[in-house]
């Protein structure tokens, strides 16, 4: 016997028929004798319109009423959920995250979850009884419904998985678990048995948006074995787990990129100690996340300073950069929205050298520029022209021999 929570995304209760196929699934699992919680998000679509509607009544739409609006979209995911495993004769009862209490801080619209109750969900699974909890969603300090950010009821699984000492947190989604880049672009990627938590939470943050990246920073913190699957498949999934549990490393465990990012140039600064805070002190003061960041060679006492930020945030930065024209003294700004992000994760990058090399080494082969380079432990980025996004990480999947 195991104790599993299973947590459905918004496409696998996006109508009754799939809902009815979700109660199925649980229903499966409890009848091989597992104690079960069910996590489940709003159905497909409803989130975004309840967004929209709030949006549209007005633009700066008090936060704690929105989150009154959005949180109802799990509401009734939870009791249809609850009703369908009743049909199968499956004793069931919906959970609201007030009702647990999920607490959480006080940031309405992306609140963390600062703890969970789980002695009566404990207790009532022990006599048999299925909870079905919103995710989503808590309650704040000030005792107002708070929700977590967009795609956070991945992260309410998660939690509530840590705080039910659950053997393993189950996410079933519209893909059936994490390839080694998008299939999409590489008809052959291979979906992985395996792959570590710091794999994981470098492919979320780098674009590849199966998970939401506080769900696996908590699922690395807490050791939550998470499994990412398809609800409309019986394939086996991706599981997320410790180093130490995955035996046949690979170098490289996947390439991913991302579209969202745009490079800034500010050129002909002064070369002098104190430039880099006089450049990014006011964006980081303005909320503007950084991310690669390259500083020419100074020649004739001036150089240039290279850096990419959010597309969204683009034009907030170069009006931050205008702002501080006179405390930075640059010559000109240059920016460019038509970049791509190319990134390898690996956790074999911290024993094997050479992953970079073979990186720089396969774009020159296919004549594409290197504008801006970083690194970290497991993980390289080159940020590229965009037109070359297909082309890059075709690639550097064959290279790696990632290729199936
Ligand atoms: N329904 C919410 C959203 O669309 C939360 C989630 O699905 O994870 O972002
Ligand atoms: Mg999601």
């Amino acid at each position: 016997m195991a104790r599993i929570v299973m947590k459905f995304g918004g496409t696998s209760v996006a109508d009754l028929d799939r809902i009815r196929n979700v109660a199925a699934r649980v229903k499966a699992e409890v009848d091989q004798g597992n104690e079960v919680a069910v996590v489940v998000s709003a159905m497909a679509g409803a989130t975004n319109q309840l967004v929209d509607w709030c949006q549209k009544l007005s633009p700066l739409f008090d936060a704690r009423e929105y989150d009154a609006v959005v949180a109802t979209g799990e509401q009734v995911t939870a009791g249809l959920t609850a009703i369908a495993l009743q049909n199968l004769g499956v004793d069931a009862r919906s959970w609201m995250g007030w009702q647990i209490a999920v607490e959480t801080d006080g940031q309405h619209g992306k609140a963390r979850i600062a703890s969970i109750e789980g002695e009566e969900l404990i207790a009532r699974m022990k006599i048999g009884q299925i909870p079905v909890v919103a995710g989503f969603q808590g309650i704040g300090p000030d005792n107002r419904i708070t929700t977590l950010g967009r795609g956070g009821s991945d992260t309410s699984a998660v939690a509530l998985a840590a705080a039910l000492q659950a053997d393993r947190c189950d996410i079933y989604t519209d893909v059936d678990g994490i390839y080694t880049t998008d299939p999409r672009i590489v008809p052959n990627a291979r979906k992985l048995a395996k792959i570590t938590y710091e794999e994981m939470l470098e492919l979320a943050s780098v674009g590849a948006k199966v998970l939401q990246t506080r769900s696996v920073e908590l699922a690395m913190k807490e050791r939550v074995r998470v499994q990412v699957l398809s609800s409309f498949t019986d394939a086996p999934g991706t599981l997320v787990v410790d180093e130490e549990e995955v035996v046949e490393q690979e170098i490289v465990a996947g390439v991913a990129y991302s579209r969202d990012e745009a490079k800034i140039t500010v050129r002909k600064v002064p070369d002098r100690p104190g430039i880099a805070a006089a450049i990014f002190g006011p964006l980081s003061d303005a909320h503007v996340n950084v991310d690669m960041i390259v500083q020419n060679l100074g020649a004739d006492g001036t150089t240039d300073m290279t850096f990419t930020v959010g597309k969204t945030d683009l034009p907030r930065a170069l009006q931050v950069l205008e702002t501080a024209r006179q405390g930075i003294g640059y010559a000109e700004i240059a920016s460019d929205p038509n970049v791509a992000k190319i990134s390898v994760v690996g956790v074999g990058m911290r024993s094997h050298a050479g992953v970079a090399s073979t990186m720089f080494r396969t774009l020159a082969e296919r004549g594409i520029n290197i504008q801006v380079i970083s690194t970290s432990e497991i993980k390289v980025s080159v940020l590229v022209a965009g037109e070359y996004i297909e082309l890059a990480v075709r690639a550097l999947h064959t290279a790696y021999e990632l290729d199936a």
